[in-house]
């Protein structure tokens, strides 16, 4: 394979860092099935790196070593999914011990945190992503052994600071996990701005097809919190099907292309919608007057990411009509596929949701943003 780290991201990630099957030198990695390894008459391991299908799977290395690659960190570990992947950061931490998260987040990890930490002796301090110093005044120094960040947050889009996090974070003696689901190591690499470990739903863009449903995390470095992970996995077992890491790692060759056309339609119609009639706020990042724009420039390279929300200013009523209306965009909650998706955000969070009532959840695929915007205008008409 040869050393590769001369290569752009965008090529490492269409060649898959050119991992050819070395049983048949086929271009396209083979998929593992089997669940367990053979020994030969010495009883020695035929292929010393694999023994048994829960430790880990040869198919899983083109993903895990292109990601790494990809966020600039040093390893990479697949899990069944993106929740079950945040759930080893968290399991890997000791009763008495105090994360810090923001109250904007993707919901159901919020929920999940809320119940885990009250019934296994960890204490969750929820901070407020609109407010640039609730975290520093959130965390516990001592005390605070992981602040977990996501940016931006979803769905309000909230631009949180990595590298301002890692300090605090740091400063206190506490590990920066950041959920980077939304932004894929194309736009954003949090391990550049300080961040220990990422985490990402790979469910969404670097799948990308909404076919399958993954997670991954990626260490700057392989510490004792990282041995505790994979030990996490090996042991829980929350490993990927080995189709399933076949289809992520065929999805993740065309990240950089889609991530690009999504941010580039989801900028249009941004900027075609702001200021309509029916519309209380249109929120993305990539928007000069968006709260978090500036320190969006600074940590996303290349563009502001493919989901936005819409506020509407007839209220709940209003956005469940609008969902209702669109006949291009697909009804359906979950978010960076190939074709754009529409949802209205409080009817799938629920009654505990901190999540406004008007709004309006979109996550722009790659159709034609001329279509997009039409269907748009016809439903908000
Ligand atoms: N993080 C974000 C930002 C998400 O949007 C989601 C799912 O919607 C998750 C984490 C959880 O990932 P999964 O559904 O793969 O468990």
């Amino acid at each position: 394979m040869g050393n590769k780290s001369h290569l752009t991201p965008e090529t490492i990630s269409a060649q898959a860092l050119n991992q050819i099957d070395s049983m048949t030198g086929g271009l396209s990695p083979a998929i593992h099935p089997s669940s367990t390894f053979v020994r030969d008459e010495n009883y020695q391991l035929i292929d010393a790196r694999h023994s048994y299908g829960r430790d880990e799977n040869p198919g899983f290395a083109v993903a895990e070593k292109v990601l790494a690659e990809l966020e600039g960190g040093s390893a990479a570990l697949l899990f069944s999914s993106g929740m079950a992947a945040a759930m080893a950061i968290v399991q890997s931490l000791q009763p008495g011990d105090r994360i810090v998260a923001p109250k904007i987040m993707y919901w159901g990890l919020r929920n999940w945190l809320i119940k885990f930490c009250e019934n296994w002796g960890l204490r969750l301090d929820l901070f407020d992503t609109a407010d640039p110093d609730a975290l520093a005044k959130t965390v516990d120094k001592g005390k605070t052994k992981l602040v977990w960040i996501e940016t931006p947050c979803n769905p309000t889009w909230d631009v949180i600071d990595i590298a301002a996090a890692a300090e605090i974070a740091h400063g206190i003696g506490a590990w920066l996990a950041v959920d980077s689901t939304v932004p894929t190591p194309v736009l954003t690499q949090p391990i550049k701005h300080g961040a220990d470990i990422v985490m990402h739903s790979a469910t969404k863009y670097l799948n990308g097809h909404c076919d399958v449903i993954a997670g991954a995390l990626v260490t700057a470095k392989e510490d004792e919190l990282w041995e505790r992970i994979c030990q996490i996995r090996t042991e829980a077992g929350a490993i990927l099907g080995s189709f399933e890491a076949w289809l992520l790692q065929r999805g993740m060759r065309t990240l950089f292309l889609r991530i690009r056309k999504a941010c580039e339609s989801a900028m249009a119609i941004a900027e075609h919608f702001e200021g309509h009639a029916n519309l209380k706020a249109v929120m993305y990042p990539g928007l000069p007057n968006h709260p978090g724009h500036e320190i969006a420039r600074r940590q996303m390279d290349g563009g502001f990411g493919g989901m936005l929300s819409i506020r509407m200013k007839g209220g709940a009523d209003s956005a469940l009509a609008v969902v209702k209306r669109c006949k291009v965009f697909t009804r359906a909650t979950s978010l960076g596929g190939v074709e754009s998706l529409i949802e209205h955000r409080y009817s799938i969070e629920g009654k505990r949701s901190p999540i406004p009532k008007d709004l309006v959840r979109i996550s722009i695929g790659i159709e034609s943003v001329d279509d997009l915007i039409a269907d748009l205008e016809q439903a908000l008409a």
